[in-house]
Parts: C-alpha cells; sequence; structure tokens
C-alpha cells in the first residue's frame, strides 16, 4: 500500500523548508522527506560541549539587500548583526581579505596596474584583470588551486565574479543591507521555518520511492545526477573535510572568524574557523577555550558530501541533459542548490524556492520557463 500525498518535498534545506512552509500556509497537503538524521540540510548547526556553536558544514553568513526577504527571515528567528571581515595569511601577516587597496599600493606603489588587459578566457586571466600578478600570486592562486585542485588557468572565467580589490580598504567581506546569524543558531531557524509540518528523518526518498504516491507535486531538492540515478554521468563537486580542535586555555587562536591560507607551503586546508569570533560577544565572553575548524577541500563520492558545483563545461553540458529529462515530467520540480547544479546563497536560495511556491500556489508553474530561467542565469 502507498502513501498518498498532494506534495511530496524531499530535502529539509533552506530550499525544502521554505517552499514547504508556503505550500503549508496555503492550506496544501505537504510532507517533506530527510535523509539526513537533521533537518535545515547544510546551514544546519550544533554545540560543541564547550558551548560554542559550530556550523557543520562550514560558516554560514546570511546577508540580503531584500527587505522582503529579511522580513521573510525575521518571521523564524531574529538575527544578531555580524558582518564577517576576514583575513588572509600572508608572509607571516594577517592581511584583509578581500584585498585592500592600501596593501597593494604598500608593495606595488601607488599607480599599480593590474596585469591583464583584454577580455580573459579562464580564472587566471580575470583575476589578473583586477590585480597585479604579485598580488595574485600571493592571495589567489593558491587559494584556488586548492580550493578546486586544478590549475587555476583551467578555471572557467566566472568564478573571479565572487571577488574584488577594496580600494577604499573596506574591512567587511559584503555590504549588503541586512548581514547577521539567527540569534539561535540555523538549526532553531530551520525548525522554527518547518514548525508544524511533517517531516520524516533518517529517510532516504530515492530508495523508498515505491512507498509514494503524489498527486501533484514531487518537489526534490537532492542532486539531479543522483535522482536519475547517474545513467548518464556523474557531476563533478568538491566539498570539505573539516578536523575541528579545542583549545582548553586559550581566550583566542586568531584575530578573527575566518583566516585564509593562500599558499600550498602553509598545508593543504584552505581556511581555518574559528567559532568564538562568530559569536555574540556576551555570549562567547563567558565560555572557557575555543574551537577552531580546519577545512580541506576534496572530490566527494558520496552525494551528502557535496558543497561547490564543479565549474566546467562538461558538467554544464550534462547538467544540461539532466534537465531535459525532469522538463518531461510535469509533476517533478527538482531545485535547489544540488538540484540546480548552482551555488546559491542562502538568500538567493530562499528567494529562488518563495518564486517556485508562489508559482505552484498561483497554479502557473511551467518547468519549461522554469529551467530555462536557471540556466541562463
Ligand atoms: C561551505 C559552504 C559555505 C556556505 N556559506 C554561505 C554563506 O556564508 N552565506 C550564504 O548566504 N550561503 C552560504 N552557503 C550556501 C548555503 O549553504 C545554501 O544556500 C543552502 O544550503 C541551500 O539550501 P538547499 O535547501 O538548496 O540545499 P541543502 O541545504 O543541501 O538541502 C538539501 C537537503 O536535501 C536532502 N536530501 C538530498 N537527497 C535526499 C534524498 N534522496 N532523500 C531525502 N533527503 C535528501 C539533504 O540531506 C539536504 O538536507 C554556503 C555553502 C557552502 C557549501
Amino acid at each position: 500500500m502507498s502513501i498518498k500525498i498532494d506534495y511530496l518535498i524531499v530535502g529539509s534545506g533552506l530550499t525544502g523548508g521554505t517552499i514547504a512552509r508556503m505550500l503549508q500556509d496555503s492550506g496544501r497537503e505537504v510532507l517533506v522527506l530527510e535523509r539526513r538524521n537533521h533537518i535545515g540540510g547544510n546551514v544546519h548547526d550544533h554545540f560543541h560541549p564547550s558551548g560554542i556553536r559550530v556550523h557543520t558544514y562550514g560558516p554560514h553568513y546570511f546577508r540580503t539587500n531584500s527587505d522582503r526577504l529579511w522580513e521573510f527571515v525575521n518571521r523564524f528567528s531574529s538575527f544578531y548583526k555580524y558582518e564577517a571581515s576576514l583575513k588572509s595569511f600572508v608572509d607571516g601577516n594577517f592581511e584583509n581579505w578581500p584585498i585592500a587597496g592600501s596593501y597593494i599600493k604598500k608593495e606595488i606603489g601607488e599607480n599599480w596596474k593590474p596585469s591583464f588587459e583584454g577580455n580573459p578566457e579562464n580564472f587566471e586571466e580575470a583575476s589578473l584583470k583586477i590585480m597585479p600578478e604579485l598580488i595574485y600570486k600571493k592571495f589567489v592562486k593558491g587559494y584556488t588551486e586548492k580550493q578546486w585542485g586544478i590549475k587555476a588557468s583551467e578555471l572557467s572565467a566566472d568564478l573571479a565574479k565572487r571577488f574584488d580589490v577594496m580600494e577604499d580598504d573596506e574591512p567587511r567581506l559584503m555590504r549588503h543591507k541586512y548581514q547577521g546569524i539567527p540569534a539561535n543558531g540555523y538549526a532553531e531557524f530551520t525548525k522554527n521555518l518547518i514548525d508544524g509540518i511533517p517531516v520524516i528523518l533518517n529517510f532516504d526518498f530515492l530508495q523508498n520511492q515505491e512507498m509514494f504516491d503524489v498527486r501533484k507535486k514531487l518537489i526534490f531538492t537532492g542532486p539531479i545526477d543522483e535522482y536519475y540515478n547517474f545513467e548518464l554521468g556523474k557531476l563533478e563537486y568538491r566539498g570539505q573535510k573539516r578536523i575541528h580542535s579545542y583549545f582548553e586555555d586559550k581566550d583566542f587562536y586568531q584575530p578573527c572568524g575566518q583566516v585564509n591560507y593562500p599558499s600550498p607551503e602553509q598545508g593543504n586546508f584552505i581556511r581555518i574557523l574559528e567559532w568564538k569570533h562568530i559569536l555574540p560577544t556576551e555570549y562567547s565572553k563567558r565560555i572557557k577555550g575555543t574551537v577552531i575548524t580546519k577545512e580541506i577541500p576534496f572530490s566527494p563520492q558520496n552525494p551528502n558530501d557535496y558543497e561547490y558545483p564543479f565549474p566546467s563545461s562538461r558538467n554544464q553540458t550534462l547538467f544540461k541533459k539532466y534537465v531535459q529529462r525532469a522538463q518531461a515530467d510535469d509533476k517533478l520540480i527538482i531545485c535547489g542548490r544540488l538540484g540546480e547544479y548552482k551555488y546559491y546563497d542562502m538568500d538567493q536560495a530562499i528567494a529562488r524556492a518563495i518564486s517556485i511556491a508562489n508559482k505552484i500556489i498561483e497554479g502557473v508553474y511551467d518547468p519549461e520557463k522554469y529551467y530555462n530561467l536557471s540556466l541562463s542565469s
């Protein structure tokens, strides 16, 4: 006997959670399945025994410029202000990241120029278009090659869009209107997001598909290639192994929450997080010791470890082939960072989920348009 359900949502991350919330609020019948032992997907966090909150799948800084989105997330938690400012450990010093204009002037001179002119064809050229070679080599090249496991000159130019040189020495990573972290963490935030909605944990939909008879829509937020049993090939990802250390007798280990380690000589890790810096000061000052996490990039085979879609034309072509399959099934919506094989910041993931849910609610969801939009954006 199968379970009959109108809307079956696979995955309880921000995408699945937001769609579930909106459908349930509009009176639809919803069930959420989650194969991990917790809700919240990759924004999940947990407590170290010292009382320090650790982001389980890497540091998550919430930011948005949208008043409406800020209002939406504040329905589920208040946020404390946290504007990430990062450092890079270069030549034995903690330097600003993104790179401060004053640092470049000090190292190269007042009239510094980028080292590449013309139309960049790869990440290395795109980076050299915005900074001198010496700076690129100290801050960017090694970090990028450790992160992706291939030469920077073999990576797509588009990746360089995610960083910049701060001419005015602005120390914040981002300048969004709203920046913060949920007051009681992301686990609490996502618990409130999904409050009152039936969820089954430790349950892999793909192993148990025959148990369900979906009457209206199946909304799948896992990896699109896994949904099709990798029949056309595997999409590539990078993930990160995380090594946590607790220093009982240290108040702080480093000057800020995140320090990047760009040189290959510093080790195979790319950054060290210190979680106490990311907590509100009035809370963290009562805690004894400190917890740090080293992040070491690798190429995961287990879909639970997938983090960053690997930017290559082979992967984009393969992804489009899977999308064509998904488009042919009008009961199926494959979405989210794994479903759309796209890096979405949290605000983007939520905004996209709101838009999908609205289209379902209004009865105007069109798989053809939806997927085309996602490929071109
Ligand atoms: C290292 C890292 C750092 C990041 N930092 C930031 C940041 O600072 N700021 C920011 O805005 N964004 C950040 N992000 C992005 C953020 O993590 C994503 O926007 C968010 O996780 C997207 O949510 P999602 O629901 O689409 O995917 P996910 O969170 O991955 O949720 C998908 C869920 O589906 C479940 N699932 C998959 N397959 C199945 C199945 N077969 N059966 C049952 N359940 C299944 C998974 O277990 C998972 O819980 C970061 C991402 C990474 C990788």
